[in-house]
């Protein structure tokens, strides 16, 4: 799991199995692929399953299968979160132990009558019996800027914007913030490239970062990709599966959007070819400062 100090990128792609690859899905995919490689990187899968009631039985296996039929081979092995509960715990318990986390018993009628934004500790926090929630308590100290690779400079403060937000949920589910942070740390990521639809995450992501000790990692944004009236394509709206049977096709659109363009001759090669073409073409500049862009297909 040790990255060679000649190669100090690590990226990953990290799905949530809810529903097969679409669209969207594989071009963010293939963007933190390709910035990878040009990087001379490493490139990871972890599967995001923290969150069964969410999740499409068999999904997990048919987008590792979309991927590899689509030329996207990932280093080590993948990285599954319902395997990790002991670490996610093991650092809760820490937290709670620097009196960092307290338990919430809040409902989300009493959350909705303060605007949603939790600010400071519930009354009875000490208080463990029944289910709870355990929360963040965020200091004012809170305003995180960071550079993202394709949208520029970033503002955030927390604790007026979100608030002391959840780790572990009601439902005794790892929320995604902890998960994320504990498991980049963990496959020791440096580059995150993923959907815009996350860029208000990232804040917190860092925050949580500096609370656990853990280094900083570098940012890049995609625009969504959306259909024709500006909905987010995703596994929710049903959103089309790729084909696993065009890859090539898939991956052609896939680098057209993200503004590269292979030459003609191409247009019929191997998924791995296309590939080592859009590896050595990947132009992190070429990409648009928006959060969303219309897909081609769908
Ligand atoms: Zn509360």
């Amino acid at each position: 799991m040790v990255p060679s100090p000649a190669t100090p990128y690590t990226g990953r792609f990290a799905p949530s199995p809810t529903g097969p690859l679409h669209f969207g899905s594989l071009a963010t995919a293939v963007a933190s692929y390709l910035d990878a490689r040009h990087h001379e990187g490493r490139w990871l899968v972890r599967m995001e399953d923290i969150d069964p009631p969410r999740e499409m039985s068999g999904a997990a296996d048919r987008i590792l299968q979309q991927l590899e039929a689509h030329g996207l081979y990932w280093d080590d092995a993948v990285l599954y979160q319902s395997q990790r509960s002991e670490a996610y715990q093991e650092v809760l318990q820490q937290l709670l132990e620097q009196d960092i986390v307290y338990p919430c018993h809040c409902s989300r009628q009493q959350l909705k009558e303060r605007g949603g934004l939790h600010l400071h500790r519930c009354t009875h926090d000490g208080d463990t019996d029944g289910p709870h929630a355990l929360r963040l308590g965020v200091t004012e100290q809170s305003e995180i800027g960071f550079e993202d690779i394709f949208q520029g400079k970033q503002q955030q403060h927390i604790k007026q914007t979100v608030g002391d937000f959840v780790l572990l949920r009601k439902d005794g589910l790892f929320a995604y913030q902890l998960a994320v942070v504990v498991d980049d740390a963990f496959q020791q990521i440096s580059h995150i490239i993923r959907g815009s639809d996350l860029l208000n995450s990232t804040a917190r992501q860092i925050y949580l970062q500096q609370v656990l000790g853990f280094s900083q990692l570098l940012y890049g944004h995609l625009p969504v990709a959306v259909d024709l009236q500006g909905h987010k394509l995703s596994k929710q709206n049903l959103a089309k599966a790729v084909d696993e049977h065009s890859p090539t096709l898939n991956l052609w659109t896939a680098l057209q959007w993200l503004k590269l363009t292979p030459p003609e001759e191409l247009r019929h090669t191997t998924p791995e070819q296309l590939l080592a073409w859009g590896v050595n073409h990947w132009q992190r500049e070429a990409i648009p400062h928006l959060m969303l862009q219309p897909a081609p297909i769908f």
